[in-house]
């Protein structure tokens, strides 16, 4: 018999495999992306059941299999419940995960990963900061920590450590005054959604979602993000279509 491995991780998805089974993808700091089957957790009163769901984070102790592993326990860390109850925080929360799980592989170290969707789905628990604002922080860090980040700080045509306020998603990030007519798509950004910009890819993980812009500086930060997004992420998620029609 295979030892069991006990793994901290995040459930990105779960769904029925079965009337009684469950099949989730769990985002491990460990492992990176595993998928774990959990059998007979369906069945009447087995307290597995509501551990089994999306967003629960914990322990979870393992039986490995050949491509995947079978659950054996899971002591819970967080549910975040609140995001199950607020169908709005739900949404942005599924597309939080997706790309997470898009993003991610079997085998990465996920420490920074994990911390990210950690404070990223905290974040949208407490609904302290705009949703659409977690959203495009969540996104920017999200491009930094895996090494395609907006270069905000240094240009990324000549490499020049002054920038202009001008974005140009092709180019990777904002370009100096001396490369600036070079861009191909370039968009003239305010002072403050510069700042924006510099301030997520600077700050660490705990200090990410503690601030608020205006709604213009939203606005640029938005469309800042989107074309990133577009240029660098081949994938249209199923869950973007929904928080794009949310008010
Ligand atoms: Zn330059």
């Amino acid at each position: 018999m295979r030892e069991e491995v006990t793994l901290h991780g995040i459930v990105l998805s779960s769904s029925l495999q079965s009337e009684y089974d469950r099949r989730m993808v769990v985002l491990t700091k460990e492992r990176g992306r595993i998928t774990v089957f959990a059998s007979g957790v369906r069945r009447g009163t087995n307290p597995l059941q509501s551990k089994t769901q999306m967003f629960v984070m914990g322990s979870f102790t393992l039986i490995p299999g050949r491509d995947s592993y079978r659950l054996v326990n899971i002591d819970v860390d967080e549910y975040f419940h609140q995001l199950t109850m607020d169908i709005d925080a739900y949404c942005y929360a599924s597309y939080f995960c997706e790309v997470m799980g898009f993003m991610t592989h079997e085998g990465d170290r996920a420490a920074d990963y994990l911390n990210l969707l950690y404070v990223s789905l905290k974040a949208l628990e407490k609904g302290q900061m705009p949703a659409k604002l977690i959203r495009c922080v969540y996104e920017i860090k999200l491009m930094d920590v895996f090494g395609q980040g907006i270069q905000s700080f240094h240009c990324p045509v000549c490499g020049k450590a002054e920038v202009s306020n001008v974005f140009d998603a092709a180019s990777g990030g904002l370009l100096c005054d001396g490369c600036k007519g070079r861009a191909k798509h370039p968009l003239h950004l305010s002072d403050d959604a510069v700042y924006t910009i510099q301030y997520i890819n600077g700050a660490p993980l705990g200090k990410m979602y503690n601030f608020n812009v205006s709604d213009p500086v939203l606005a640029e930060i938005q469309l800042v993000s989107k074309q990133f997004m577009d240029m660098y992420v081949d994938r249209k998620f199923k869950s973007v279509e929904i928080i794009d029609s949310l008010p």
